[in-house]
């Protein structure tokens, strides 16, 4: 008689560097030879997930057993850069990585091995336990990132957290006002999305400030579209009229703002039309959303993106936009506040796991390069071998000429784990192949909802895939660290252990319902206005207010036939990875867009082979037309997911000096020339 086995039910989180983080039951049949997840269903009950899943990712299960995964090790045959393997077991792979990591000891510094690695699976473990072997060895480690890291920097030192705000305030019934800036909140961020459309329904009007008309904008009240990275002029321009009219929340800013009058010195005197033609918006746009600050004042909530602190000073321009919001004394009420990233509300509980994975009492500091610096780091000499996992650095880092030329060094050893082969394996020596983040336990600390939820790994059919802590386990055995114990346990015993280390109401709801989140839907944070700083009060520091100094000048210029660069990924993929459930659009990474009108301007014609330059590159691209960009902007889409694409990578074009705080990329400080070929 046939055995009845019954399917396996296990929470999943979305791992994807993404705002959703969709919580969602995988069903899995664990005996079946290949295709082991059934289905992948959104929960309904999650307060984000909302029970769907975006355009980009819902179709995961054709994507975890797709032809093109990679099942085996593959060691190079051919140039770097060519993306040509031929197939090797594991073992020997992990013998050739083992024997050039003694070789490149011996005769250099340990420090002379990189990590290099991002959120392409957020998952913690999957993200940080490598770097138990690099702290063993004393390699050199990159840190900050890419995306966000200035802005929750910036925000982190005048209010003690970047996070200050309950998302879920969206549909606060006390909310009047929602500004959206510098978000595309229907592309980037489905589920805040469609919370927004909620609240439009119960009454909330919108206010969206963005050099993109988005699909918002056909639902909002007023899109005021900027020239990029003039954030900051908007807000003085906007917190001159509130000082000038008194609007300003005096009690707020007296009981719960440290040097609050220097606010009112650096923004009492403006240049009005300095600042309408940097910003390419009108008074009377500008008067409208005011006039809207004024009559919902206290029950106004600000959603900023990650776009305005994309450029050199991108930190300050974060800070100057929540300026608004503090002068209004928006914040601790219903339905207000300033919402950037949440994750800062899980560090309290995070903190004994980020501890326990990486171990870091085991070993002494280690030495440190900046992720977003990483082609310029790696073109000395010094460094003779990377390792890089969840991250496709030839795709998404800036400034691609400086980079490529660093992984093309022959004597630089790359080992790249990944489960498609990208931009980035065509300089690998070695590729091994990686589990998906479904096939392993670990935790995620969404970025849009405040908390913390898991994966319960499912089995993954292919013998030689690994996670990144089961590769650097095996390597570590290789290497003669058998009877160490940073590598003794299982990737499922540390899952384990950090669940205990948290408390127990976390644990409960973790087991119960695969996510915990640290407050309930309708509580105001900080309703107290004690906030996490050293006397409980926002602080205002003389550096936040530099962009108001009228002698400094921070704006991106742009000359004739010039554009600024703006460089989002598209509606239907991750930045830069698993591109290949959605092969149909890969022809748009090959277009360049422009508004109409800048196209007739310039005397070019839609569907014209043009050549694209500026001081870091120059490429063919076909042009094409998008009328909701503003004049003056041009826009390619960013991280090309394919593997030997035809395009051009847009980050070419980007620049690798960093952002101030040299913690995320300045992607957007750029402008490009368009000319006919
Ligand atoms: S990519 Fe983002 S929105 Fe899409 S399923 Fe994953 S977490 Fe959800």
């Amino acid at each position: 008689m046939k055995k009845y086995i019954e399917n396996v039910k296990r929470y999943g989180t979305c791992s994807k560097d993404c705002y959703g983080s969709c919580v969602f039951m995988g069903e899995w049949n664990d005996q079946a030879p290949e295709k082991k997840l059934l289905s992948a269903k959104p929960l309904k009950n999650h307060p984000l997930t909302n029970g769907f899943f975006c355009p980009k990712f819902n179709h995961r299960e054709e994507l975890l057993y797709h032809p093109d995964r990679l099942k085996s090790a593959l060691v190079r045959s051919g140039p770097k850069g060519s993306n040509s393997f031929k197939t090797i077991s594991l073992d020997s792979a992990l013998n050739l990585i083992s024997e050039k990591l003694t070789t490149v000891e011996e005769k250099f510094e340990p420090s002379s091995i990189v990590a290099a690695f991002y959120a392409g699976n957020s998952g913690l473990i999957s993200q940080f336990s490598p770097i138990r072997f690099f702290g063993k060895l004393g390699a050199t480690i990159t840190t900050g990132g890419i995306c966000n890291e200035a802005g929750n920097h910036a925000l982190s030192q005048i209010f003690g957290n970047y996070s200050t705000t309950n998302p879920f305030q969206i549909n606060n019934p006390n909310n009047k006002l929602i500004v959206i800036w510098g978000s595309n909140l229907s592309e980037r961020n489905n589920h805040a999305y469609f919370l927004v459309k909620k609240a439009i329904k119960n009454g909330s009007f919108v206010v969206e400030v963005n050099p993109v008309k988005t699909k918002l904008a056909e639902n909002a009240t007023l899109h005021l579209q900027p020239f990029p990275g003039s954030d900051y002029l908007i807000a003085k321009y906007v917190m001159n009229k509130i000082l000038a009219a008194e609007k300003y929340d005096r009690d707020f800013l007296v009981q719960h703002v440290d040097n609050y009058k220097k606010i009112f010195t650096g923004v009492e005197k403006i240049d009005e039309n300095k600042i309408i033609h940097h910003t390419g918006l009108t008074c009377e746009s500008l008067d409208a959303f005011i006039k809207l600050l004024f009559k919902y004042q206290h029950k106004t909530l600000f959603i900023v993106g990650f776009g305005p602190q994309k450029y050199f000073y991108g930190g300050k321009n974060l800070i100057t936009i929540a300026l608004i919001q503090v002068l209004l004394g928006n914040f601790g009420k219903p339905g207000t506040g300033f919402i950037f990233s949440q994750s800062g509300f899980s560090k309290e509980f995070t903190y004994s796991l980020m501890n326990y994975i990486t171990l870091p009492h085991l070993y002494p500091p280690s030495n440190n390069i900046p992720l977003v610096t990483l082609g310029s780091s790696l073109n000395s000499n010094k460094f003779k071998m990377l390792f890089v996992y969840n991250l496709n650095a030839a795709s998404s880092l800036p400034n691609q000429t400086i980079l490529r030329k660093s992984l093309s060094r022959e004597d630089l050893y790359l080992v790249v784990l990944d489960m498609f082969l990208n931009e980035t394996t065509k300089f690998a020596d070695i590729v091994i192949p990686a589990k998906f983040d479904l096939e392993s336990n670990d935790f995620i600390t969404p970025y849009f909802t405040p908390g913390i939820s898991i994966n319960q790994g499912g089995p993954c059919p292919y013998s030689d895939c690994l996670s990144n802590f089961e590769f650097f386990q095996l390597l570590a055995k290789k290497y003669g660290w058998e009877d160490n114990k940073l590598f003794q346990e299982t990737q499922e015993e540390i899952f384990e252990k950090c669940i205990e280390l948290l408390p127990t109401e976390v644990q409960q709801s973790l087991k119960l319902n695969g996510y915990y989140i640290p407050f309930r839907i309708n509580d105001v944070l900080y309703e107290d206005l004690n906030f996490p700083t050293f006397n409980g009060k926002i602080q205002i520091q003389s550096s936040d207010l530099e962009l108001f100094d009228p002698n400094l000048d921070f704006l991106l210029h742009r000359r004739q036939n010039e554009f600024y660069l703006l460089s989002p990924a598209h509606k239907y993929f991750i930045h830069s990875q698993m591109g290949e459930i959605h092969k149909e659009f890969e022809n748009v990474f090959g277009k360049i867009f422009l508004n109409p009108y800048d196209i007739e301007l310039i005397k070019l014609k839609p569907n014209e082979e043009v050549l694209v330059s500026n001081k870091y590159s120059e490429a063919k691209f076909i042009l094409d037309q998008n009328n909701t960009l503003k004049p003056g902007t041009a826009l390619i889409f960013s991280g090309l997911p394919f593997v030997n694409a035809e395009y051009e990578n847009v980050n070419f074009f980007t620049p690798e000096k960093p952002e101030e705080s040299e913690l995320s990329g300045a992607y957007f400080s750029v402008t490009v020339k368009i000319s006919k070929i």
